[in-house]
């Protein structure tokens, strides 16, 4: 039994604690929150192995530029002149490119695909009654051009054994039928499942206290102290706590602590919204509303409107104009959702933990023997926690990794 101390309370950290209590590690969670809030509860509940396609691709660069002058545009990026910023934008450029995503599809839905047999299992124990249900998502268009583009991407799925459907009108009527979709038509993918992320977290907290994992909340890592390339503890603003394992999952703020053991971790914020409508709207099935890239979910009790990538300083500053961009793009695919003032007061932001390349950083580095880092996994953090927890347990317990782990590498060159 080795003593495993994880740095960060998102449901990377969660879930690693879950998998190493599991193993009969004694493990503590240190979170420098009240852990109900950010990235792990904002999310739009997605476990989707149907998002293939890493952001680092091609187009992505060009399209950021454009949108750079659009105060309500989905993607943003706020040029700054920053040495992190700047190496994190050369290798994110680097890594746009076909042959990128094209090596990094497989990897991508091998991890993800694990993630959803995970919860699939983990929804099943008693200790837990998350909403989790596989009904699919839509990725719904309303212009032949978008159509054409998620044709293609549902053709590069289908390579790696994801099927998808096309829908038309008619199609998305017989799934909707409660209200309007104004779009022409869709790709469908049956292999995703939706969940209701606070549950989910509320689930795990009370399972991990219950078997004696301790929880930290309130404390924030400030150094690391660290000896012959193995840490000997953490110190925290409370004090010191030492162990034999370290895991940073510290979500978009790992690099700045990664820092400190004089690694440079190239991680970047990608800030996004939720709107929470608790009136019933009849939406019935997840959808991407593919132009807007806005993410839509029906969850338990109300349905939720995720949206916006903003690459800018840690903050989680809620920007109404965005907001208003994410309510918007709802009443333009929904005319019947008209989402009111009050709801979009109410929203709430998370930053997504964004590597260059878009692959998540799991793993073992040189730089220090007893760490193991998670995190990276952008707007895939949900869907792969289950898969990056196990994982990290393997690693620690020294068994055989369920995947290869050289793609995560945090030691990786870009
Ligand atoms: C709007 C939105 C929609 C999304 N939708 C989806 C989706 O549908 N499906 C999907 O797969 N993914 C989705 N994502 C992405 C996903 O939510 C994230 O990738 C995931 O939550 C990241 O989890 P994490 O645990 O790494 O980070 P976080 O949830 O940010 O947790 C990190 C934790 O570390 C703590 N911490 C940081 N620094 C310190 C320190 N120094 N000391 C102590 N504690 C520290 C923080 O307080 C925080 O609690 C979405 C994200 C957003 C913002």
């Amino acid at each position: 039994m080795k003593k495993c101390i994880i740095i960060g309370g998102g449901v990377i950290g969660l879930c690693t604690a879950y998998y190493l209590q599991r193993e009969g590690h004694q493990v503590t969670v240190i979170d420098q929150s009240s852990m109900d809030q950010g990235a792990s509860y904002v999310n739009a509940g997605y476990i989707s192995p149907s998002h293939i396609i890493p952001l680092s691709a091609p187009g992505v660069v060009r399209k950021g530029i454009e949108w750079m002058f659009d105060p309500s545009s989905p993607f943003y990026v706020k040029p700054r002149i920053d040495a992190d910023f700047l190496r994190w934008a050369w290798a994110f450029n680097k890594s746009c490119s076909e042959k990128h995503v094209k090596t990094s599809m497989q990897v991508i839905r091998d991890i993800a695909v694990l993630s959803h047999e995970l919860y699939q299992d983990i929804s099943k124990e008693a200790d837990f009654n998350f909403h989790f249900e596989k009904k699919g998502l839509l990725m719904l268009c309303k212009t032949e051009k978008m159509l054409e583009e998620e044709i293609e991407v549902a053709e590069l799925a289908a390579k790696v054994d994801l099927e998808a459907t096309v829908l038309d009108r008619e199609g998305l009527k017989l799934l909707e039928p409660n209200l309007e979709v104004d779009a022409i038509g869709a790709t469908f993918y049956k292999c995703d499942a939706h969940s209701t992320p606070a549950e989910f977290m509320s689930d795990l907290k009370k399972c991990l206290l219950k078997n004696g994992v301790e929880i930290l909340k309130g404390q924030k890592v400030v150094d690391v102290d660290l000896k012959d390339n193995k840490i000997i503890a953490v110190k925290s603003d409370k004090g010191l706590i030492s162990g034999d394992e370290f895991v940073f999952a510290a979500g978009s703020w790992t690099g700045l602590i990664a820092k400190k053991l004089g690694m440079q971790l190239l991680l970047q914020a990608g800030k996004g919204y939720r709107i929470n409508v608790t009136r019933d709207t009849g939406i019935k099935y997840p959808a991407i509303l593919a132009e807007a890239k806005v993410a839509v979910t029906p969850m338990n009790g109300f349905t939720r409107f995720a949206g916006t990538m903003e690459i800018n300083k840690i903050n989680d500053d809620v920007n109404p104009v965005r907001v208003k961009a994410i309510a918007r793009a709802a009443a333009d695919y929904y005319p019947e959702v008209a989402i009111k003032n009050e709801e979009m007061k109410n929203a709430a932001s998370g930053l997504r933990p964004l590597s260059p390349d878009g692959l998540p950083y799991i793993g073992r580095t040189k730089n220090c023997t007893n760490l193991t880092i998670a995190t990276g996994h952008a707007m895939m953090g949900w869907t792969m926690a289950t898969g990056t927890g196990k994982l990290v347990s393997e690693v620690i317990t020294s068994k055989k990794t369920s995947l290869v782990l050289e793609p995560f590498s945090p030691d990786r060159k870009f």
